[in-house]
């Protein structure tokens, strides 16, 4: 292209990014002025969790099918799977093999995906479809016919997966890929459905004198350092730079009417929220 016809057809900021440096910090900024367009404003994702529920096989998976079937006349959920206790094992295989982190995510996305197959089967009498990322294209067709689409929870990193800043277990896992399905798409909710009623100081099951927390912003959340969390630390980092997702909701799928509450708005559970008035501001 000419001098003349780049600078007729690009916009000012296109202009500064044609000739810029990707480098420049307030180049940078400026890319981050646009408002933001959400791909799938009335979508729900919703995170089963693998160790907290499929895991726990039918007696708690069955009431959350039921729950998720009743919602398909009023709701629109990407329904993502979690991996758990299988990963877990095949983790410690792959690490006593010397295996990288990258081997342990295909590894772990794998068994993320064997609860995706379950899943699909146990709705399949719905019409409801399950997809790999390479056919979220017709993600919304699917959602628009039948209500609900099926995806494993891992995001698709496989052997690109990152080191984390400790140890071997791949850093970002189901929780992980569910926010940024959620994120990527301006959906309405992200909701995470596990054995607990949602957040508290520590594990509930390991210790009796954990309170809950019904409401916390992101912010305290990570200020407070909690040894253990209920959702993939990833997770709070990346909702520091989120553009759409500004709250997550943790609901006990052991407990029936959950689930429909978050979906129908209701503060149940535990909701974490960004309060920071830009994405990335420091903390
Ligand atoms: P998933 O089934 O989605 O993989 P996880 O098992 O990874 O879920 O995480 C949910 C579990 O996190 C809960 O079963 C709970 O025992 C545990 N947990 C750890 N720390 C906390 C905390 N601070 N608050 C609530 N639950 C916690
Ligand atoms: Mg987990």
């Amino acid at each position: 292209m000419s001098n003349a016809v780049t600078n007729s057809m690009l916009t000012e900021l296109g202009k500064r990014l044609v000739g810029g440096s990707l480098s420049d910090e307030a180049l940078m900024r400026a890319t981050g002025d646009t408002p933001d367009f959400a791909i799938l404003p009335w979508a729900n994702v919703v995170k089963i969790g693998g160790q907290s529920i499929m895991d726990r096989g039918r007696a708690a998976l069955m009431p959350v099918v039921d729950e998720i079937v009743a919602n398909l006349p009023h709701h629109k959920m990407i329904l993502g799977t979690g991996a758990g206790t299988r990963a877990r094992h095949i983790y410690s295989l792959a690490i006593d093999l010397g295996l990288p982190v990258g081997v342990l995510t295909v590894l772990g996305t794998a068994v993320a995906w064997q609860n995706a197959q379950m899943l699909q089967y146990l709705l399949a009498r719905h019409g409801i479809a399950f997809l790999e990322p390479e056919g979220f294209p017709m993600l919304t067709h699917y959602l628009m016919e039948r209500g609900a689409v099926i995806c494993q929870g891992m995001p698709p990193y496989k052997l690109w997966e990152q080191n984390p800043d400790l140890g071997r277990i791949p850093p970002q896992r189901t929780d992980t890929g569910c926010f940024l399905i959620a994120e990527a798409y301006g959906a309405r909710k992200m909701i995470y459905v596990k054995d607990e009623d949602g957040l508290f100081t520590a594990d509930p099951k390991k210790d009796k004198n954990a309170t809950f927390i019904p409401r916390i912003s992101v912010r305290e959340l990570l200020a407070m350092d909690l040894n253990d969390l209920v959702v993939e630390r990833a997770v709070l980092e990346m909702m520091t730079n989120a553009r759409q997702i500004k709250e997550i909701q943790f609901v006990n799928g052991l407990k029936p009417g959950q689930l429909t509450a978050a979906l129908n708005g209701e503060p149940v559970g535990t909701i974490i929220y960004n309060d920071l008035a830009t994405p990335g501001q420091k903390l």
